[in-house]
């Protein structure tokens, strides 16, 4: 039977996890039933170095539920690691993975038709934003810049698609091949190649809490996904 692991990355998550974890666990759960999943199919939340009460919450989840669990950084790594991470635990005792954010702007219900994907023969199922309205103008028009840019250095990406997607194992351990430290992952997925997919979904506000990207990570990010994925420059 095949086994599911969601992956979270969480970075000061403390305001949203109580209705994260929960719904995703319900989800999971009628997307186990639905697919005729493994009952192991589980869980596990990435705690970034969180200042706040995040790894206790995910403790208390996970006396509550075994299958349920969590890694915890030993300080504020970032988002890309925290995923890889994930992925590097996950993939150790599982078939598919998912990952999503903690603050659910991504629509978790699109699970559901990921996992259908992959069981029509999709190793990527890539969760694509159908618009950008909860951006700011600012956020939309740097992005949109910095996409045509990448694109202008020959980086091939699937538009609108950030962190969420389901990933098969063959994809994350050709993913987790790669050497780079200073991950842009969603550059290096298409580079994969395997059958992919995509499912389309509206991107809704933050559930909680302030965004965990303030303009510095932000640009550091951009940065790394410009010297990791080419020598143009
Ligand atoms: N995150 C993380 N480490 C960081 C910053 C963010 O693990 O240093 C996580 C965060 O908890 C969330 C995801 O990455 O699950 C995306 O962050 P956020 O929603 O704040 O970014 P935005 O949607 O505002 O771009
Ligand atoms: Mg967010």
């Amino acid at each position: 039977m095949q086994k599911l692991t969601i992956v979270i990355p969480a970075y000061n998550e403390q305001e949203v996890l109580k209705d994260t974890v929960p719904r995703l666990w319900s989800i999971e759960r009628e997307v186990v039933t639905q697919n005729f999943l493994s009952e192991d199919s589980d869980i596990l939340i990435v705690d970034d170095g969180s200042s706040d009460n995040t790894w206790s919450i995910i403790e208390s989840f996970h006396k509550q539920h075994s299958k349920i669990r969590g890694l915890r950084f030993s300080r504020n790594f970032g988002h890309q690691a925290a995923l890889i991470a994930g992925l590097t635990e996950a993939i150790k005792t599982t078939n598919m993975t998912i990952t999503i954010d903690a603050d659910l702007q991504d629509d978790p219900e699109k699970i559901m038709e990921m996992v259908q994907a992959y069981s029509a023969g999709a190793d990527i199922v890539y969760g694509v934003r159908t618009h950008r309205e909860t951006d700011s103008w600012f956020k939309r028009t740097t992005a949109q810049g910095y996409y045509k840019l990448l694109r202008l250095l020959g980086v091939q990406m699937v538009p609108n698609h950030a962190d969420f997607r389901l990933m098969s194992k063959r994809a994350v351990q050709t993913l987790l091949t790669y050497p780079e430290r200073n991950m842009f992952i969603r550059g290096l997925i298409p580079k994969l190649g395997f059958q992919t997919a995509k499912v389309y979904y509206k991107r809704t506000p933050r559930l909680a809490g302030e965004s965990k990207y303030p303009l510095k990570k932000m640009l550091a990010f951009a940065w790394d996904g410009i010297t990791s994925l080419t020598i143009a420059p």
